[in-house]
C-alpha cells in the first residue's frame, strides 16, 4: 500500500445572471430548471480526479462516514443567521433533502462542532468554515465565490481517505441568508450545500439541475435540495 499526500480543490464559479439566463433559454425550457427535473439525473463525479475518496466513520456515529467541522464567527455577513445557513447546508446532505420522494439515506454525517476562530486553508486537523476577503478564496481560480479544499491519503487500492476539509466563502461578493429580499447576492445555504458536497467527496457535474453543478446564479435557492445524481453520488461514497 502506497501512501501519498495530495491537495485538491473545487470551486463554485460565478456566471453573470445575463449569461446564465441565455444558456437556460437555449438549452431547455426555463421550467426544467426547477423542482422535479432534479430527479431525472444520474450525474455525479468524485472530487479527487475521479478517484473515490471518503471519510472514515465518526466515532460514536451511526453513519458510514462523516466529518466534524467548525465555523469561524468572524466576518459572517449576517452573523449567527449566516452560521445557521452554513449548518443547514451541511444538514441537507445528512437528511438527504430532496424533492424526488427519496427517503433519508442517513449514510453520511457532517457534524457541527461549534464556533472556532481558526481560519480555513491550513492543514491543521480542524475542518474550518469561514468567510474572508481573500480573492479568489483559498487560491481557487479567479471568479470563484467559494472554495473547498480537501486533504486525503491516497491509497493504491481501495478508496482514498479524506482527513480534512476546509471551506471559504468570498466576502468580495454579496451574500443572502434567505431571511429577506435577495438582490444580487448568492444564497448562503445553497452555496454551503454545494461546498459540503465537495467536503464529503463529490466533484462537479455538467447537469445544471444538480447541486454539484459548478455554476451559480444570484439568489438561487434550488441547490438546497439535492438532486437524484447528487444522491447517487453520496450513496456511491457512503453506501
Ligand atoms: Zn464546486
Amino acid at each position: 500500500m502506497t501512501l501519498a499526500f495530495v491537495l485538491r480543490w473545487r470551486f463554485w464559479l460565478v456566471l453573470s445572471a445575463a449569461v446564465f439566463v441565455l444558456l437556460a433559454v437555449l438549452d431547455r425550457p426555463a421550467s426544467a430548471l426547477l423542482g422535479p427535473s432534479d430527479c431525472n439525473s444520474s450525474a455525479y463525479s468524485y472530487f479527487f480526479s475521479g478517484q473515490k475518496s471518503v471519510w472514515s466513520p465518526l466515532v460514536g456515529s451511526s453513519a458510514a462516514g462523516g466529518y466534524s467541522y467548525v465555523i469561524n464567527p468572524n466576518g459572517l455577513p449576517q452573523g449567527s443567521s449566516t452560521a445557521q445557513q452554513l449548518i443547514y447546508g451541511h444538514k441537507n446532505w445528512n437528511q438527504t433533502n430532496n424533492d424526488c420522494g427519496i427517503g433519508n439515506q442517513n449514510n453520511f454525517d457532517a457534524v457541527f462542532n461549534g464556533e472556532n476562530n481558526v481560519q480555513a486553508g491550513a492543514q491543521d486537523g480542524i475542518n474550518a468554515v469561514d468567510f474572508s476577503t481573500q480573492d479568489p478564496p483559498l487560491g481557487c481560480s479567479a471568479g470563484a465565490i467559494a472554495c473547498t479544499v480537501d486533504w486525503a491519503y491516497v491509497y493504491s487500492s481501495g478508496p482514498n481517505e479524506i482527513h480534512e476539509a476546509d471551506m471559504r466563502f468570498d466576502l468580495q461578493y454579496s451574500w443572502d441568508d434567505g431571511q429577506g429580499p435577495c438582490i444580487l447576492a448568492y444564497n448562503e445555504q445553497s452555496v454551503a450545500t454545494h461546498e459540503a458536497g465537495h467536503a464529503l467527496g463529490l466533484g462537479h457535474v455538467s447537469d445544471s439541475t444538480q447541486t454539484m453543478y459548478s455554476q451559480s446564479n444570484f439568489c438561487d435557492t434550488s441547490p438546497q435540495t439535492i438532486g437524484s445524481g447528487d444522491i447517487l453520488g453520496m450513496r456511491s461514497l457512503y453506501p
